[in-house]
């Protein structure tokens, strides 16, 4: 909503104050009156102004003073200030100028003219503010494309260097057969790169110039991300890195989209999710919910070295890198997520990162879902059979808490829990969760608790579980194998932890264990 303009009115006349009141009440302006000049300076020191009328004549300091003063405050030295005076001749009004007064208005005015200069003297103000903006943007996206140009000859000729380098030592006739393969592998890898690099510039231009025309066919989404994780997996080379597709139990859907643009952005965001994490996993797949029908919401995740706060903004603006090109330790065009996000754009949906920086990041991506007419098509729904064993125990009398952000786990546990009569209570996040548990503190036996969760992580809920006396095991499931171990899991207050994918005979055990000693 734009901010009605704050306007202070300095002058000793009551009566001239009231009249300027009348004059401008039917504008949307916001009004203070100062009745002297060391008063206007009081106010202008803890008040941002667009706009001063000021008189010439006060008690204490006098209009001039005043001006010159109050051009010297930081927040209100861009204020453009009217004189208001009977004293405006030549020789006040080149002094009014002098002293930074922007305008003269001469006493008695009439109302449309006090009324058209101050717009004037706004809108020219406005219009100020927008060329600085609009300066700032020009010098950043010259300052990009700068970046972008040195960064670009430096991605280009280092793989061209390799080629070239190597090309030259594979002439040597005294070269072992091994030597000859790995020359030639390398030349093979710097190749790819240049040529990963002129497609991403390809597909900017094409987008650019609205060229990108997405082509609809039935994908077996399973089946192509399968493809894609065992694309990736070949890539995350001799680091302890894991890489996990995670697709929720018993879905197998068929969708419309365009298969290969999807794959592009897959590849794309699992690239830079291999190239930013040095340890731990990097995770994707995609959420169907029941509660949004309408969407479906891929994510990539990894545990690599994040995104500041500051950046996470701009990462999606062609050429932005968190890194600054002159000192950069990772290789790229900077393209990679202008790419996504206008794929992502153009197929109707929306990006969004979560990330926090040395702990990693979540690209969420939700488009629309458009199941295929196909008798293949197997949406979830809470009536799908999951072919999955189920626990055989007797808990009719005993609740249990689920909290997981992913709400196929539920239906996991409502599946594998269903012959044993157990009464389950579901909470999406750690708030949520809180909730759930406080309302139902007398009847909770056992809560399973995810470990990444929104809002409220599983370690933090835990934690207030505990601080607030609760007594009742905790069990944390989390798919994160590398990132928390037991003993962490122990140390917040949870009884044990079992690790995604969930067996049921583990499922069994711990249950076993934790509710009928209860
Ligand atoms: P490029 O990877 O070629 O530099 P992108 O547009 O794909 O270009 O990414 C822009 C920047 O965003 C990267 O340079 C990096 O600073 C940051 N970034 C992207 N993905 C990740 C990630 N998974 N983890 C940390 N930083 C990332």
């Amino acid at each position: 909503m734009k901010k009605h303009p704050f306007i202070l009115v300095v002058d000793d006349s009551k009566s001239s104050q009231l009249l300027i009141k009348k004059y401008l009440s039917s504008e949307p302006y916001n009004l203070v009156f100062a009745d002297s000049g060391k008063q206007a300076l009081a106010k202008a020191r803890s008040n941002t102004f667009d706009l001063i009328l000021l008189d010439i004549e006060l008690p204490d300091l006098n209009g001039f003073e005043t001006c010159r003063s109050l051009k010297k405050e930081p927040h209100n030295a861009a204020t453009p200030i009217i004189f208001v005076t009977i004293y405006g001749d030549g020789k006040n009004i080149v002094k009014g100028f002098e002293v930074g007064g922007a305008d003269f208005i001469n006493k008695p005015f009439s109302k449309e003219e006090l009324k058209i200069r101050i717009k004037t003297q706004l809108d020219l103000k406005q219009a100020l503010k927008d060329l600085m903006v609009a300066k700032e943007k020009a010098e950043q996206s010259e300052k990009l494309k700068m970046a972008f140009l040195s960064n670009m000859s430096h991605e280009i000729r280092t793989p061209m260097n390799s080629i070239i380098g190597f090309a030259e030592l594979l002439t040597d006739e005294s070269l072992t057969k091994e030597e000859k393969e790995e020359f030639i592998s390398i030349i093979i890898s710097s190749g790819q790169q240049l040529l990963k690099i002129i497609d991403e510039i390809l597909t900017v231009s094409k987008q650019e110039a609205g060229e990108i025309k997405l082509i609809d066919q039935n994908i077996d989404l399973n089946k192509l991300l399968s493809e894609i994780k065992t694309a990736h997996t070949k890539l995350i080379k001799d680091k302890p890195v894991e890489l996990y597709l995670s697709i929720p139990e018993g879905n197998n859907p068929m969708i419309v989209g365009d298969k290969v643009r999807i794959k592009q952005i897959f590849d794309n965001l699992l690239s830079n999710a291999n190239k930013f994490t040095n340890r731990g996993f990097i995770e994707f797949g995609y959420q169907l919910s029941d509660k949004n029908p309408e969407k479906i919401k891929f994510y990539v995740r990894d545990s690599g070295i994040g995104i500041p706060e500051n950046k996470q903004s701009t990462i999606f603006d062609r050429f932005a890198q968190v890194e600054d090109y002159m000192t950069r330790n990772y290789h790229g065009t900077g393209l990679g997520l202008s790419i996504v996000k206008n794929l992502v754009e153009l197929m109707g949906g929306t990006i969004h990162l979560e990330s926090e920086e040395g702990k990693g990041s979540i690209f969420w991506i939700e488009i629309p879902y458009r199941p295929a007419k196909t008798t293949k098509q197997t949406k979830l729904t809470r009536e799908t059979p999951f072919k999955i064993q189920h626990i055989v125990a007797d808990w009719h009398d005993k609740t249990i808490l689920i909290v997981d952000d992913f709400e196929q786990i539920y239906y996991f546990f409502e599946e594998a829990l269903r012959k044993t009569g157990a009464r389950l209570l579901y909470a999406h996040d750690g708030v949520e969760a809180l909730e759930q548990y406080n309302e139902h503190a007398e009847e909770v036996d056992l809560a399973l608790i995810d470990i990444q969760m929104p809002r409220m992580n599983g370690i933090d809920l835990c934690k207030a579980i505990r601080e607030q006396g609760g007594k009742i095991p905790l069990i944390a499931q989390t798919g994160l194998a590398l990132n928390i171990n037991k003993a962490d899991a122990l140390k917040a207050g949870f009884d044990t932890i079992i690790y995604k994918p969930i067996e049921i005979s583990t499922l069994q055990k711990v249950l076993e264990k934790y509710l009928n000693n209860g």
